[in-house]
Parts: C-alpha cells; structure tokens; sequence
C-alpha cells in the first residue's frame, strides 16, 4: 500500500475519532491533500474536484477544510492575501517559497525548539508553534531565468 493511502486511511481515522462525519466531498478533499504536495488554495481543491461534485461550491471546500484544521489534520497558510493555502500536516515541516511562482516545497529541519525557548523567555509569551519560511527561486524558475 502507497504511503498517502495510509496517511489517507490514518486521517480518516482520526476524523471518525473527533466524530466528524465523512462524507463523500471530505473524503475526495482529504484525498487530494494527502496526494498533493503543491499546497493547494481551496480553489485550487475546487477547481480539481468540481467534475466529481457540481453541486459542490468553493465555500464548501473551504468550510470543510475548516473542518479538517480544527482537528489538526491541515494546517492553513495564511499570507495575507485571500488565497490561503492547505497543508496536509504529516510532520512538523518548513517551507521554501519561490518568489517568482509562488510554489511551496516542503523540507524537513529539526524543530526549533531553542528558538521557542528563547522567545518564550524574551517575551514572557506561551509559545504555542512557530512557521519558519526560506524564499528564493525555484529550479524551474531558475531554469527558465537561465535559459533566456
Ligand atoms: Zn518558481
Ligand atoms: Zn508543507
């Protein structure tokens, strides 16, 4: 069995275990997540879904992918536009953004967990999480750069 259709059944799972009903439109938003790795916008799950539910809308996607952030299976990327994008969290990860196309691609570092301290400590904050981002340009942008 692929790695994402465990990481699929073991989110279905926990959704069971909250007691959020599975219906069809969350478990084809749930399966999309869990295959895309493109952090998806909620109209990005529409637009991809939208043949298989018309009667589905983006509002749904997005209250469903409310759904899913309240139980801590999706974080949402907020970058203060309106076009948030979705994580199927796995494990604590980071993110490199490219400036020029805006794609996010996962890397794994070992949590910063000094840095929390440290804040906490400064600041006299409870420190719950922390989002660390690197931007630069991406192979294909760069390729793209390069090849003019
Ligand atoms: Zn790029
Ligand atoms: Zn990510």
């Amino acid at each position: 069995m692929a790695v994402s259709e465990l990481q699929l059944r073991d989110a279905l799972d926990s959704l069971k275990g909250t007691g959020v009903r599975i219906t069809p439109q969350r478990h084809a938003i749930l399966e999309y997540l869990v295959g895309a790795m493109s952090h998806p916008t909620a109209d990005e799950i529409y637009k991809a879904l939208e043949g298989k539910f018309p009667n589905m809308s983006v509002a749904t996607v997005y209250n469903n992918l409310r759904v899913f952030r309240e139980v801590g299976l999706v974080k949402e990327l907020t970058y203060g536009d309106s076009s948030s994008r979705f994580d199927f969290v796995t494990t604590d990860h980071y993110h490199a953004i490219c400036e020029d196309c805006g794609k996010i691609v996962d890397f794994h570092y070992p949590g910063l967990d000094e840095v929390e301290h440290l804040a906490s400590h400064v600041t006299g904050f409870k420190v719950n999480n922390h989002r660390m981002e690197v931007y630069g340009t991406c192979r294909d942008c760069e390729a793209k750069a390069g090849a003019h």
